[in-house]
């Protein structure tokens, strides 16, 4: 199966919020020129014949301005044409004014945006007065006809509070996208925010229980994509597939980077749209080189594993960027993983196999009795969407 191609584009790193646990730079720091736009277009032209996603994320990407989002969307789309792109967003929201909405939703465009909880959880790790800004654009976002999804990120302190987090998007009919904290590149107490992947484990075995106990009520995001993953044997999220030259990111400069995590740190980059890299070119980088590496290495370590074929190691990032560049594991998170795919393929294999007290719907027999949900509801659920 072929993973879709994605670039992310990076207007700038600056951020004018200063969440506790996130690593973007100033509000001021370089913001990316409508010649690098050009640029980018005139690169993906030839790069490659597939279908585009093309994301901007940041830092913040809507400090790049109004005028920035006018030139650039035309722009993209005009000179992409023959490659089909479609666009999306990942902000907070605090810079989206309804002239920013409507440029936005003349490309339909869906914003990914991130909120931790109830204000007052929310706050206490992305700082004081987040909440209402990020609010006030999400209603921006709604009245002018956009999209606008949630990733709540999970702290060591925030998981202990997770009924109330699941209670608050259940209440306001948001979909659930979940993130661990990572630990902190720049800080000299790394592991502060960060969610353990023992903890991060429970959470989403805990998820699992709480969908099915309110399924038709939520969409948990990570739930689905795990039970489809394992169901159609392959990773549906860039962290269970080869992410490594099926995903891009260009920084306000042009550099090329594997990921938007690593833009800003010279060691990664791979090329500069200015001199069009060709595939060949960016795997020949010394970046390109570890990516692959990588994935070299999971083959051999995670050979045994019975999830390989839709986990493929997780994320290159969480398993290199903290060593330095060197491949020392595999991503921190496979406790997780492990925990949370062993969980859903035993209730999986139970429920086709062996009990007969889940609803199976129309995969299994008529004569079933009806009982509570399990994997497949979460998966018929998914294919009458
Ligand atoms: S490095 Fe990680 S976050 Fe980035 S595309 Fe790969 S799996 Fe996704
Ligand atoms: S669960 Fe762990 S061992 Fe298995 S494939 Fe994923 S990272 Fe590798």
């Amino acid at each position: 199966m072929k993973s879709p191609f994605h670039v992310m584009i990076i207007p700038t790193l600056g951020c004018p919020s200063k969440c506790h646990y996130c690593w973007s730079s100033d509000e001021g720091s370089p913001r990316m020129s409508i010649e690098t736009i050009r640029e980018i277009t005139e690169w993906l032209k030839d790069y490659r014949s597939d279908q585009v996603t093309i994301t901007f994320h940041g830092g913040e990407p809507l400090l790049a301005g109004a005028d920035f989002f006018r030139q650039a969307l035309p722009i993209l789309a005009g000179g992409l044409g023959h490659l089909n792109p479609t666009f999306a967003l990942q902000s907070n929201l605090w810079r989206l004014t309804p002239e920013l909405a409507r440029i936005l939703a003349e490309y339909n465009i869906p914003i990914g945006s991130s909120i931790d909880g109830p204000e007052e959880i929310n706050d206490a790790q992305r700082g004081k007065g987040y909440f209402q800004k990020t609010m006030r654009g999400y209603e921006i976002a709604t009245a002018n006809g956009l999209e606008v999804r949630f990733i709540c990120t999970f702290t060591r302190l925030s998981v202990e509070r997770k009924e109330e987090i699941f209670n608050f998007f259940l209440a306001r009919g948001f979909p659930l996208k979940l993130h661990p904290a990572l630990p902190s590149l720049r800080s000299e107490d790394p592991k502060e925010w960060a969610l353990e992947p023992e903890a991060y484990g429970d959470l989403l075995v805990y998820l699992l229980d709480k969908y099915l106990e309110n399924l038709g009520q939520i969409e948990i995001m990570n739930i689905n994509d795990l039970c489809k993953c394992i169901f159609i044997r392959h990773g549906t999220v860039c962290t269970f597939v080869d992410c490594m030259g099926n995903t891009l990111a260009v920084g306000p400069d042009g550099s090329i980077y594997p990921c938007y995590r690593f833009v800003g740190m010279p060691e990664y980059v791979m090329g500069n749209v200015y001199d069009r890299p060709t595939p060949d070119d960016l795997a020949r980088s010394d970046a390109g080189k570890l990516m692959h590496a990588f994935k070299e290495y999971v083959d051999r370590e995670c050979g045994e594993c019975r999830h390989i074929r839709y986990c493929r190691g997780g994320c290159p990032y969480n398993a290199i960027a903290p060593t330095n560049g060197e491949i020392r594991g595999v991503d921190p998170h496979c406790i997780a993983y492990r925990r949370i795919f062993d969980e859903i393929t035993d209730r999986l294999n139970d429920e086709m196999f062996g009990s007969t007290d889940f609803e199976t719907g129309e995969f299994g027999s008529p004569y079933r009795r009806k009982a509570k949900p399990g994997i497949m509801s979460i998966l018929q659920a998914m294919a009458t969407k």
